[in-house]
């Protein structure tokens, strides 16, 4: 008897037979340029779902047909700064894929987003929420700006007119985005009422709005308390649990912040964490709740004189500890620096932190590594739950939230740890594997 997946094959195989050879020849043009070293993150993820369809056998027209992105929105958006002066910004949203439901991803603004990275990011969350099967597609967003240089008043009146621009591409029932690096529930709140002006009434339209603002109980938190029960999970199936590990934490913002927090909390060691300004090191243990007073006031670690010692955010990556957990950007482990990992176990808290290659060094050097479209899924789980919320008009209680969260990760978990050893693969794969398949299957189903 086939498999799921296999009959997906069959079908797909059938239903795109008379497609598009232009496409075809794009996917071959990009496969011939791919090489596992310097991946934008939309090549990294390219890489990373070719992998999985070459286990699953996709042909090169099914695959093309799922990797690239449904519709590619770029703006250009003016702003008259605080002193007068004019500034103009490029935004993007980049739309992947609405087989499986409303699109959905984060807004980042941060001077490195461009359109490859919103690609690569957006195709990330298209297999994040078909593998915790949640009824969304994949999207992503930005404005390529350094927030740190703005006001709180060019911030709000920047997002009111990115939203001015691309409001009739979003919709609670078309797109619906979340906070991501730099944004927060207060960008989240413009966003709802920029919207809400030109549409009506419409909370839904984006996730993790403040409490007061038809937000939900424990969004704020959901990313790393996501990655904590999935570390649990984890270090159960080694044989260990969090209160016998160190961990070592880049990225002290939202993720990082809550992972810290939580795993501190659970009787974890914290022996490091970082920031923008570096990072800080006890190999007794980090003050967590002192440092979580930090974040709370958004000030930055450097200033923090209570660590051991100051380190760098490179050290961080391959100081000796049982689990790292980068948190920040993408892209970090790289070629140059994954054979120094020591830790035991990777959990991709951040989107797109380990490059294909790094994967490889990580792999033989027997790691485990969670990928990210696993082990972050948490955020969009729960953004899933504010938005049910948001068309029920009806609250959940936190209990309920983290419940429901904790099923649908622990379920997912397992699902790709069994198809993992199954099939000998590693659990990146797998899980790009489930994702993909769930995707297709869809897409063959509503006619291609
Ligand atoms: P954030 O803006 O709240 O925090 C980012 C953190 O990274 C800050 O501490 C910042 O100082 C640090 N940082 C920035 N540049 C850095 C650098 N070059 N080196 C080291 N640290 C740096 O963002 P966030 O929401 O915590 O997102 C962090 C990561 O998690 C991103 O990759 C994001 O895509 C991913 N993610 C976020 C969510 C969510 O719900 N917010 C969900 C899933 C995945």
């Amino acid at each position: 008897m086939h498999s799921p997946y296999k009959r997906h094959i069959i079908t797909a195989k059938i239903a795109v037979e008379t497609q598009y050879i232009a496409s075809l020849q794009r996917a071959n043009h990009e496969r011939e340029n791919l090489q596992p070293k310097d991946m934008n993150t939309f090549e990294a993820t390219t890489y990373y779902f070719r992998q999985a369809a070459s286990v699953m056998e996709l042909s090169e027209r099914v695959q093309a047909l799922l990797i690239n992105p449904d519709r590619e929105v770029k703006v250009e958006v003016s702003l008259q700064l605080d002193n007068g002066e004019l500034a103009i910004f490029d935004a993007f949203r980049i739309q992947h894929n609405s087989a499986r439901g409303p699109m959905k991803g984060g807004l980042r603004y941060h001077p490195e987003v461009d359109a490859d990275e919103a690609k690569g990011l957006a195709s990330l969350m298209t297999w994040k929420t078909a593998l915790v099967d949640i009824p969304f597609g994949g999207a992503k967003g930005g404005i390529t700006c350094d927030p740190a240089t703005l006001s709180e008043n060019e911030k709000e009146r920047l997002t009111r007119r990115f939203i001015q621009k691309i409001h009739e591409f979003i919709g609670p029932q078309k797109d619906i985005p979340a906070p991501d690096v730099n944004t927060d529930a207060q960008v989240m709140a413009w966003i709802m009422s920029e919207y809400s002006l030109i549409h009506g009434f419409s909370p839904a339209v984006v996730t993790g709005k403040p409490l007061d603002l038809h937000g939900s109980k424990g969004r704020e938190e959901a990313t790393g308390q996501g990655v904590t029960y999935i570390a649990e999970e984890v270090l159960k199936d080694l044989g260990t649990s969090i209160n016998n590990c160190s961990f070592a934490i880049q990225g002290f913002g939202n993720v990082g912040s809550y992972v810290a927090k939580f795993v501190h909390e659970a009787g974890g060691k914290v022996i490091a964490v970082s920031d923008v300004s570096g990072g800080l090191y006890d190999p007794n243990g980090l003050n967590i709740p002192e440092l979580l007073g930090f974040s709370k006031r958004r000030v930055l670690l450097k200033e923090y004189s209570g660590a051991k010692r100051n380190i760098s955010n490179q050290e961080l990556l391959t100081l000796d500890c049982d689990v790292l957990i980068p948190a920040a950007m993408g892209g970090v482990l790289t070629v140059e620096n994954a054979a120094e990992v020591s830790a035991r176990v990777v959990i991709e808290a951040a989107n797109g932190p380990t490059t294909p290659e790094a994967d490889e060094t990580l792999q033989r050097k027997d790691i485990l590594v969670i990928p990210d479209i696993l082990a972050n899924a948490g955020g969009v789980i729960v953004s899933y739950f504010e938005w049910v919320q948001n068309l029920q008009h009806f609250t959940w209680e936190l209990d309920q939230v983290n419940s429901q969260l904790k099923r649908l990760l622990t379920n997912s978990y397992h699902s790709a740890r069994r198809l993992s050893k199954e099939r000998g693969i590693s659990l990146r794969t797998a899980a790009y594997i489930i994702g993909i398949g769930r995707v297709g299957r869809a897409t063959v189903l509503l006619g291609v």
